[in-house]
């Protein structure tokens, strides 16, 4: 298995976000949970209906968090796939939303509208032709000819596309396919999460990680046997060492920093967000892996209250 599994992003107000991704942009909140390694604050998941990897972003939403500034050693753009008919739709929604956004551009043969989320997060959504046949989750004012489909992929904003691209190569599952501009892009199997693309940036700023950061890429592997296979590619062929593993409750997660700077994650597709409450009712309670279950009532009272979408 290759391509994106989630992206981890930084948020402000934990109601913005869930406003934002659930109304605005229509994504299935499939997880309220905290941050594992800061039970205080919370832990979002937002995805299809089942939260199949390629389709999962998440965000720690931190009220006081500063604003974050894209640059090099960071992802600069998150890329949602829409149906190629659908770029009218959400240009128009995001007139209505309020959301700043771009006139429409073409890049790699391809209609990119790039816009931002309220911690001026980059996201953009790209016209797929084919993708209006991909399943889709819906909500009431987003009809599924229109609904987003996962993932299109991320662009990482580096020095030089050489070394993390060697990485995407070897050891990521991801073949170099072209070229426009500062752009490169990778393409892994998969349609859905398939892409990275590299903007070579030399000499422009480094980022800087806060509000409306990705903090960071994870990629998928399809069991314990493919992550630990990862893992050693990386320390024998590349000398870079990653984390052991940690136990995500939805998937298991080792963790290294790609040559250009950026976190990278490798997530095992099992066992996924049906493990502790069924499909129909994801993002309904409030989660706690097993070790946090004794502290419930002091997280619930530190907890800001969320308004569930209908
Ligand atoms: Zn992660």
């Amino acid at each position: 298995m290759s391509g994106i599994h989630h992206v981890t992003a930084i948020a402000g107000r934990p109601n913005v976000n869930f406003d934002f991704y659930t109304r605005t942009l229509g994504l299935r909140f499939v997880k309220k949970t905290v941050n594992f390694d800061d039970p205080g604050t919370y832990h979002f998941y937002y995805g299809d209906e089942a939260g199949n990897p390629g389709t999962i972003l998440t965000f720690f939403p931190w009220e006081h968090a500063a604003p974050g500034r894209v640059g090099v050693g960071q992802t600069q753009t998150t890329a949602l796939r829409i149906p190629a008919q659908s770029i009218g739709f959400w240009a128009h929604r995001l007139v209505e939303a309020g959301a700043k956004h771009e006139a429409p551009i073409r890049r790699f043969g391809e209609v990119v509208l790039e816009f931002t989320d309220p911690d001026g997060m980059g996201l953009s959504l790209i016209g797929v032709p084919g993708a209006e046949n991909e399943p889709a989750w819906t909500t009431g004012d987003i009809p599924a000819e229109h609904a987003i489909r996962g993932f299109h992929g991320v662009t990482l904003m580096l020095d030089s596309v050489e070394l993390t691209g060697a990485i995407l190569a070897d050891v990521l599952g991801f073949t170099r396919v072209g070229q426009e501009g500062p752009y490169v892009r990778f393409k892994s199997e998969g349609a859905v999460g398939g892409i990275v693309d590299i903007r070579e940036a030399k000499g422009f700023l480094p980022g800087r990680m806060g509000r409306g950061s990705v903090h960071h890429v994870a990629f998928r592997a399809k069991d314990d046997a493919e992550q630990a296979e990862i893992a050693r590619k990386l320390s024998e062929v590349h000398g870079i060492y990653a984390t052991e593993q940690r136990d995500r409750q939805y998937f298991r997660s080792i963790y290294f920093r790609e040559p250009g700077g950026i976190l990278f994650e490798i997530a095992t597709d099992a066992p996924g967000f049906t493990v502790d409450e069924p499909i129909a009712t994801l993002g309904t309670d409030l989660k706690l892996p097993r070790f946090l279950e004794s502290k419930r009532q002091q997280i619930e009272a530190v907890l800001p209250t969320l308004e569930v979408a209908a």
